[in-house]
C-alpha cells in the first residue's frame, strides 16, 4: 500500500481483467477509490467480487455503460461524482484487436476496432474532461500500443485506431492543458493477456526473440506506468505516449 493516489477517484475501463485489472488493483493499493468498468453487468460484478476477495479493505466499485454512447458515459461518470465527491483520474484501457489479413477483413470489424479503441476513448474522455474542468483538474490515460509508432505486418485495423489513440491523446493534452488536466498514452509492448493467449505460438515467440529484454510484458508492467502517469510524479508531463515494451523496436 502507498498513498500516491490518496484521496483520487478514478474510473478505468475494461477493468475486467488482463492491463485493465492489474491498473484497478494498481490504483486501489495506491489509496484511490476505484470504479473499474466492464462491457456487461455479469462481467463487471464477478470482476468487483474478485478484487473484494483478494483487497477487503479497497474502495472499489462498478459499472458498465455502453462506452460507444456518449450518453450513457456521460451519465455513469456523473454518477461516480455524485457518489464519491470527484472523477480525477480516467484510465482509457478497454480495447479489442484483430489479425486478419486486409483481404479477408469484414468491414463490420473495422467498424468494432475503431468503435471500441478510438470512439470509446473520446466519448469517455469527453465525459471525463466535462467533470475534470468543472472540478478544477483531472488526468486521462489513454491504452495505445507499440503498433502505434510503425504498424503492424497483418490486422490493420488494430494499428489505425492506435495510431488514432496518440493523435486524440496529443490533441486534448493541448486542448484540456488550460485546464489544468493531463493527457498521455502509455503504449504496451506484447503483454501477457488473453488478447495474446489467442494468437498461435508461432506468432509469438519471434516476436519475444525480437524483445531486448527477452520476455514479454507482465500486466503489472504496464500498469505501473499507469500509476505513475497518474500520480503527482507526472505532474508536469502531458501529450507524452510512452512505450512500455522491453526497448522492443518494431
Ligand atoms: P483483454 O482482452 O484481456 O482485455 C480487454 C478489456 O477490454 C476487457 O476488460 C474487456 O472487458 C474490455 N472490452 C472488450 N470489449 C469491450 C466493449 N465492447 N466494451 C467495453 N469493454 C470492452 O486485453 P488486454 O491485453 O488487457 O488489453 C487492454 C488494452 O491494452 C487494450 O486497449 C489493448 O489494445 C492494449 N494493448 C494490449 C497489448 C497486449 O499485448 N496484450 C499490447 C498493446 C496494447
Amino acid at each position: 500500500m502507498n498513498n500516491l493516489l490518496k484521496g483520487k477517484v478514478a474510473v478505468v475501463t475494461g477493468g475486467t481483467r488482463g492491463i485493465g485489472y492489474a491498473i484497478v488493483k494498481k490504483y486501489l493499493e495506491a489509496g484511490a477509490i476505484t470504479v473499474l468498468c466492464g462491457s456487461r453487468e455479469e462481467t463487471a460484478m464477478k470482476a468487483l467480487e474478485k478484487i473484494k476477495a483478494e483487497m477487503p479493505e479497497a474502495q472499489v466499485d462498478a459499472i458498465w455503460p455502453n462506452l460507444s454512447d456518449r450518453s450513457e458515459v456521460s451519465a455513469a461518470f456523473e454518477g461516480i461524482k455524485e457518489r464519491y465527491g470527484s472523477l480525477d483520474i480516467l484510465a482509457n484501457n478497454a480495447g479489442i484487436s484483430q489479425n486478419t489479413p486486409l483481404f479477408d477483413y469484414k468491414d463490420e470489424d473495422f467498424d468494432k476496432i475503431l468503435n471500441l479503441n478510438i470512439k470509446a476513448l473520446y466519448a469517455c474522455s469527453r465525459a471525463a474532461a466535462q467533470i475534470m474542468k468543472e472540478q478544477g483538474g483531472g488526468v486521462i490515460i489513454n491504452t495505445s500500443s507499440i503498433v502505434s509508432f510503425n504498424g503492424q505486418g497483418t490486422g490493420c485495423g488494430y494499428p489505425t485506431s492506435k495510431f488514432a489513440v496518440n493523435g486524440l491523446t496529443k490533441s486534448l493534452s493541448r486542448e484540456l492543458g488550460p485546464y489544468k488536466i493531463r493527457v498521455n498514452a502509455v503504449a504496451p509492448g506484447v503483454t501477457r493477456t488473453d488478447m495474446v493467449a489467442v494468437l498461435p505460438d508461432e506468432m509469438i515467440q519471434p516476436i519475444i526473440k525480437n524483445i531486448p529484454m527477452g520476455r514479454m510484458a507482465e500486466p503489472e508492467d504496464i500498469a505501473n506506468a499507469f500509476l505513475f502517469l497518474a500520480s503527482d510524479l507526472a505532474s508536469y508531463i502531458s501529450g507524452a505516449i510512452l512505450p512500455v515494451a522491453g526497448a522492443v523496436v518494431i
